[in-house]
């Protein structure tokens, strides 16, 4: 008897088929699917409850049905022309060319339709819907509705990778709410500790899931990007609070991805702008016979006949490349090279210099920078003294070049070809690597001594030495170490931040 009973539905005495701890007892899927969360109290570990935890696909399954009718419900209320106003405004471009990029926008879209724009009662449309009855809608799509509507943008941080599909967050412009539970697969997946999302977020009670679309924040442009969300222009002197900052993000969320990604080509034309990228090439007429250059060549430790090199189409016959290596006397370049990138074990390998290229009746010296240049030149004239002479030099800006070709992409053109004029040699990747490690090493060398808004400007370097200011300097590390390991992961970079947490003795980082 007590068995039987045990098998009916608490609800409606049909035959029931799953295990309802609210009931304790059974439920048919029909009452648990027209009761869950609302009639019913579900706890969250019960696997046939979507907002609960253990039902990541059933989510997915109501997420699936739900979007199509809250796209149409906004669409009906607000209007086409509107709608695609919405878009513009709060999707991941003010411009919105790709198709990724319009269907990102017609989330977010929903979502701003749903939790902000406002009716001619001042009510939501998801408040609308509500009043309505919410016509159309199931038990779990209207669920879904009530924790929908109160979708803000704002800004994650991930504190730890929990499951392919769980991960441990804080909320930037929250920090009092603490770590919580983020579901999405693609955040899961992609992050790395202290990875940042500027991005639409609906809490439900027992997890957040990330909602529409949004954008990372790499580390090395999130302080200059948060200060700009902080102080905008009609606000210099105070710092907005975080909730009107929320209320700017949902207003004017495409403009701060574009914000975004105008920091990033900024920070890239900075960066290149402050390397020595000049290609420069010095040409030389032999005064003496090809052989007196040549003993001369095979006679000094820094010269190295390149047979990887392919002559080109322009070079005269009989030429010859040779790498020009920081050996010998062309060592003495590295004085002036910061510690890091001077070789003083020859296992560490060997810096170049530039390349000379042989021929008959005279040589060509190539070099990636003025400043070797200048030194190379030099060399030449205490090597070679009356047996050469100068006939040419000329030199062109590789960043520019780069920063050229950033313009006319942005335009959607074919990339650019080289301006007319000779091929230039394709920059040496050993070269590429030892600028981006110069430019970032020099980058952390400066920042410790530079004042940091996070830590109250102070700089890193005060704060370590200040007991109360420690452990936001620990949490201003975390994320330079972040990005910095992230990057190299990326470039295959050798570089690290070890050095800069051992100057400034954050023991705890070690
Ligand atoms: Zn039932």
């Amino acid at each position: 008897m007590i068995m039987a009973k045990n098998n009916t539905c608490g609800i409606c005495n049909r035959k029931g088929k799953r295990a309802c701890p609210a009931l304790e007892g059974m439920i048919c899927p029909a009452c648990c699917g027209a009761s869950r969360g609302s009639k019913l109290e579900c706890p969250p570990e019960c696997e046939h409850f979507p907002f609960g935890t253990e039902a990541y696909d059933l989510w997915l399954r109501i997420d699936g049905t739900w979007f199509p009718k809250a796209v149409e419900y906004v669409v009906k209320h607000v209007g086409e022309p509107r709608f695609r106003e919405i878009i513009e405004k709060v999707g991941t471009s003010t411009r919105p060319k790709r198709d990724d990029e319009i269907e990102a926008g017609i989330l977010n879209a929903v979502h701003y339709g749903l939790s902000v724009e406002t009716d001619d009662e001042g009510r939501t449309l998801g408040e609308r819907w509500e009043a309505e009855g919410w016509t159309g809608l199931n038990n779990d799509e209207r669920l879904m509705t009530l924790h929908r509507r109160h979708t803000r943008p704002t800004i994650i941080e991930v504190q730890e990778i929990l499951s392919e599909r769980a991960s441990e967050c804080t909320d930037l412009l929250d920090p009092a709410r603490g770590k919580f539970l983020v579901f999405d697969r693609a955040t899961a997946q992609r992050s790395v500790r202290f990875s940042r999302y500027l991005l639409w977020l609906t809490d439900y009670p027992h997890f957040s899931r990330t909602a529409g679309s949004g954008m990372e924040i790499p580390s090395h442009l999130y302080e200059e990007y948060f200060e700009e969300l902080l102080f905008d222009d009609a606000n210099e002197d105070a710092p907005k609070a975080f909730q009107v900052v929320k209320r700017d993000l949902a207003e004017r969320f495409a403009e701060y991805c574009d914000l975004q990604v105008d920091f990033a080509h900024d920070y890239r034309e900075r960066a290149l702008r402050s390397m020595d990228l000049k290609s420069c090439r010095a040409s030389y007429e032999l005064l003496v016979p090809r052989a007196t250059i040549e003993a001369i060549i095979n006679n000094k430790p820094d010269f190295e006949v390149n047979e990887g090199r392919e002559l080109e189409p322009a070079d005269p016959p009989g030429s010859v490349y040779f790498e020009w290596l920081r050996r010998g006397e062309a060592k003495q370049f590295e004085d002036s090279m910061p510690a890091a990138f001077q070789h003083d074990n020859p296992q560490d390998g060997v810096g170049i210099l530039g390349a000379l290229r042989l021929h008959d009746d005279g040589f060509l010296v190539e070099t990636l920078g003025e400043k070797k240049f200048e030194f190379a030149k030099a060399l030449v004239t205490r090597y070679f003294g009356s047996h050469v002479k100068l006939t040419g030099e000329e030199s062109t800006d590789l960043a520019e070049q780069l920063l050229d070709r950033d313009g006319t992409e942005s335009e959607d053109a074919p990339s650019a070809s080289t301006p007319d004029g000779p091929p230039h040699p394709e920059l040496p990747h050993d070269d590429m690597q030892e600028l981006m490690k110069q430019v970032l090493r020099n980058h952390y060398q400066k920042f410790m001594d530079e004042p940091v808004p996070m830590i109250d400007n102070l700089t890193p370097r005060q704060a370590a030495a200040d007991p109360e200011m420690r452990p936001r300097l620990i949490e201003l590390m975390k994320l330079h170490i972040h990005g910095v390991e992230e990057r190299a992961r990326d470039e295959n970079l050798a570089f690290d931040l070890d050095w800069v947490v051992k100057e400034l003795g954050l023991t705890e980082l070690q």
